[in-house]
């Protein structure tokens, strides 16, 4: 199941990084990064029952275990085969930033010691939705001109078990803060591009949803993407995830200065994966819009946005930039982002400025990109504001 649709990229011609490895820092298999399925079939492998895999799987993915050793309920002996041929990796917390608003940014240092981050964003109405925003992948491939991530470039690929653990890790934080608020809902959102990394994606978001796991309903969870379109459809199969794409322009000229993968597949090929989306149980396709001055922000872009999205059950997410000191593209003025919020609304389209979270911290929208030194783009000589 894994092997082919990892390599094969779906011709994509952007570089595509070497699939995530499920050897652990120790170099044996790590069991975390299995999947349940696979998980099964190691047990199988071994001559044990099948309920074991179900026990180790609740030990990882509820409990967050980090060791054989507690695992309690399996035998001595098999802990012990267990050690020779395999081990469990682990995702610590490396450091907490926490903002103003209560945000709070996660460095999370994998157990193969690159480091991830992870954002936390509490609500404060009485809604009470508190989100988890989660990376995919230590860097990114796709080189979008205004995102911070794209500076370091794809280093590689986080595995299923990386990407699921940010969960408990955060969880295990909160916690030990004593912050009340529970996580209940996650979105793909932080670095890296989810698709790219989508078998990794897909067992992550098993481990996650499952009741003896991370317990949240995949219809709590988002996947961002800046539209790797074949994999559009796909992921409306294989998961009950809400659909969010990075659209970000309204015209191929402008999309394809901005985000290189345009250039792979247009606005319109982009648009036709998103009808292809499997919607019965998912209210609405959410698109992103980075509002970038003088680039995407004016009249007609409002306009032109409603005439693309008028067959699609959308509503629109528009992000004031971000400034960081790797992108020379600016905020528009508050009077511009209302201006456009308020074209696309008369219009008959819904569209939130969604206000930036923990900014005072770097925790925003792009700002995600953990020692960019050594990065492949040098920082712009502007001083983000
Ligand atoms: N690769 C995925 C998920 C990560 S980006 C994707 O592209 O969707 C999450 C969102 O942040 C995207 O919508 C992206 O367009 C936006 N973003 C990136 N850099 C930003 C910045 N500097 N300011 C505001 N939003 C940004």
């Amino acid at each position: 199941m894994t092997e082919a649709t990892q390599t094969a990229d779906e011709g994509t011609s952007l570089a595509v990084p070497a699939k995530s490895s499920n050897r652990g820092p120790g170099g044996k298999l790590d069991l975390r990064a299995l999947g349940r399925v696979e998980l099964a079939a190691f047990v199988a492998e071994l001559g044990e029952k099948p309920f074991r895999a179900k026990q180790m799987f609740r030990w990882m993915h509820q409990r967050g275990v980090r060791s054989l050793d507690e695992m309690t309920d399996l035998s001595k002996s098999f802990r012990a085969r267990l050690e020779e041929v395999a081990e469990i990796s682990s995702t610590e917390v490396s450091a907490v930033e926490v903002s103003k608003d209560g945000t709070r940014k996660y460095a999370l240092r994998t157990g193969r010691g690159q480091i991830v981050e992870a954002v936390f964003i509490p609500d404060a109405s009485a809604e009470g939705r508190n989100t988890l925003c989660i990376s995919s992948q230590v860097g990114c491939a796709l080189d979008c001109q205004f995102c911070l991530t794209a500076a370091l470039g794809l280093i590689r690929n986080l595995t299923a078990g990386e990407i699921a653990e940010q969960l408990l890790r955060v969880r295990e934080d909160l916690k030990e803060a004593g912050e009340e608020r529970n996580i209940n809902n996650l979105v793909m959102m932080g670095m890296g591009e989810p698709l790219q990394n989508y078998d990794a994606l897909v067992r992550a978001i098993d481990m996650l949803s499952a009741e003896d796991g991370g317990a949240i309903s995949a219809r709590r969870m988002t996947v961002s993407t800046s539209g790797l379109v074949p994999r559009i459809p796909r992921l409306g199969k294989d998961t009950k995830v809400n659909l969010a794409v990075s659209l970000n322009a309204t015209t191929d000229e402008v999309r394809d200065q901005i985000m290189p993968i345009n250039k792979r597949w247009n606005i319109a090929q982009l648009l036709g994966a998103c009808r292809d989306f499997p919607m019965p149980e998912r209210r609405r396709i959410t698109f992103e819009y980075v509002l970038l001055a003088g680039v995407n922000d004016t009249e007609d872009d409002a306009r032109r946005l409603v005439r693309l999205l008028h067959d699609l059950p959308a509503k629109v997410n528009l992000i004031p930039f971000n400034e960081h000191p790797y992108s020379p593209f600016s905020r528009p003025s508050d009077r511009a982002i209302a201006r456009f919020q308020r074209i696309v609304i008369d219009r008959g389209l819904s569209a939130f400025v969604r206000t930036p979270r923990g900014d005072d911290i770097s925790a925003a929208c792009g700002q995600l990109g953990v020692a960019v030194e050594g990065s492949k783009r040098t920082a712009l000589p502007i001083v983000a504001s």
